[in-house]
């Protein structure tokens, strides 16, 4: 591997990495046959050579869906320790991406700590953090200064960087010319459109891409392209500025493989449900097939407080249609910064979408567990049903808080001595059946 410069360019050279060896076992896919996924640019292996302790994931259509959860310091929580805290359990719940979206203080320590100890894939996106490290307001930075942090990034061992290079000066105008209800919604997307609109300078990301491109080579950083014009609400959604910017990101797409690197898509965003399989379609052609990724999709704009469910609608449809990998959101979404209580029940809901979806694509050995869960509930085996449990905690403890009154315990307090699946059991084993 180290005569690669990148995971698709040990690919192209027909070069099996240890990093692609791994992913292939916990896919349960021949290595030839992901190796050419990743030459194609149709899956992608996030691993940064730096980031040491990384046990590798791979994000395409065609593998187990993944999700991403975000983190990081910020003006409210800026105790590492905590934020750290928050990371292992969200990795302990099964989430296979970690995005640092520090926005205090000095950064570096943190995103440092997270590689040296964190083994799931870590993405950044530079812009937050470069207003953050130069400790200087937005207009005063310069094009460069945000091409530093991205190298900066890359040193510390990031394996995927959300890069906003899809916007450029036309998007000003267009986003002008159209009136969206919710203009900008991307808290990145916004950052670029605000320094372009004060500077009068072309986007930095865009500008510079060729030598962005020479930085994620170097280190094998996957580029997550952005979606600065995700949709905000409903009435946006699959409008010209997003399909506008997408064009853009195919041709980037291009660009980055021709260097060998990597490259994943941002889709929505706030869609109706019956626009997402469209989307991922729509992205699928003009991206040539590169994993998207997506935030939600939202199916309803009027949810606050359940924002983890209607990304979980939209995201169980996006997968089951083509997106690689969801972003999660929580009920805090909209509202607040998300607490242990929401990042738990954000990931939750994320994994049932991932899941469900993945049920429906025919992911080899997705259902098995599935299977195994409706026979421990036939036996009325409680202890086996809580092992096959996206939250076994949860689980257990309404249970317990319900307990049938009487000695069936077996059963649930649902139906107590009317339980059909004792009573089934029964009648088919050919036993008395007491009911009352
Ligand atoms: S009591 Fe009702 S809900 Fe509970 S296990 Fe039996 S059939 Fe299912």
């Amino acid at each position: 591997m180290r005569e690669c410069t990148t995971q698709m360019d040990a690919a192209r050279k027909g070069i099996i990495t240890k990093e692609l060896k791994i992913v292939a076992e916990k896919e349960h896919m021949q290595e030839e046959e992901l190796r050419k996924l990743v030459a194609e640019g149709k899956a992608v292996i996030c691993a940064n050579k730096n980031h040491t302790c990384l046990n590798p994931e791979g994000v395409g259509s065609m593998l187990r869906t993944k999700i991403n959860v975000n983190l990081g310091v910020s003006r409210d929580v800026k105790d590492y320790n905590v934020e750290m805290e928050k990371v292992m359990s969200a990795v302990n719940m099964g989430a296979e991406a970690i995005m640092d979206l520090s926005s205090h203080g000095d950064t570096r320590p943190f995103r440092q700590k997270l590689v040296q100890e964190c083994p799931v894939m870590i993405g950044t996106v530079p812009v937050y953090d470069s207003v953050i490290h130069y400790q200087r307001d937005l207009d005063t930075l310069s094009a460069k200064d945000f091409v530093e942090v991205v190298r900066m990034h890359a040193q510390d061992g990031v394996d995927f960087v959300t890069l906003h290079c899809g916007i450029t000066r036309k998007t000003i105008e267009q986003i002008r010319k159209h009136k969206r209800k919710m203009n900008i919604v991307s808290r990145g997307g916004s950052l670029v459109f605000a320094w372009m609109s004060m500077t009068g300078e072309e986007n930095p990301f865009y500008e510079y891409f060729d030598e962005i491109l020479d930085i994620c080579e170097e280190y094998d950083v996957t580029i997550s392209l952005g979606d600065a014009c995700r949709p905000g609400c409903l009435a946006d959604a699959t409008d010209v500025c997003q399909i506008e910017e997408l064009v853009r990101l195919g041709e980037l797409t291009k660009r980055a493989w021709d260097h060998n690197v990597q490259v994943m898509v941002e889709g929505p965003g706030h869609v109706p449900l019956n626009q997402v399989a469209a989307n991922m379609e729509v992205q699928k052609s003009i991206c040539m097939g590169a994993p998207f990724y997506v935030l939600g999709p939202l199916v309803t704009d009027i949810a606050p407080g359940y924002d983890h469910i209607t990304a979980a609608i939209g995201g169980a449809v996006a997968a089951m249609s083509g997106a690689a990998f969801l972003c999660y959101v929580t009920p805090a979404e909209h509202l607040a910064l998300p607490n242990l209580e929401d990042v738990r029940q954000g990931i939750v809901a994320s994994k049932i979408a991932a899941h469900a979806a993945d049920i429906a694509k025919g992911i080899p050995g997705a259902r098995d567990i599935d299977d195994k869960m409706a026979d421990a509930r036939r036996a009325l085996d409680w202890e086996a049903q809580f092992a096959c449990a996206i939250d076994p905690e949860r689980a257990r403890a309404i249970r317990d808080d319900r307990l049938p009154e009487d000695d069936h315990s077996d059963t649930c307090s649902m139906c107590g001595k009317f339980c059909a699946v004792r009573s089934m059991n029964k009648a088919l084993a050919g036993e008395h059946i007491d009911i009352l």
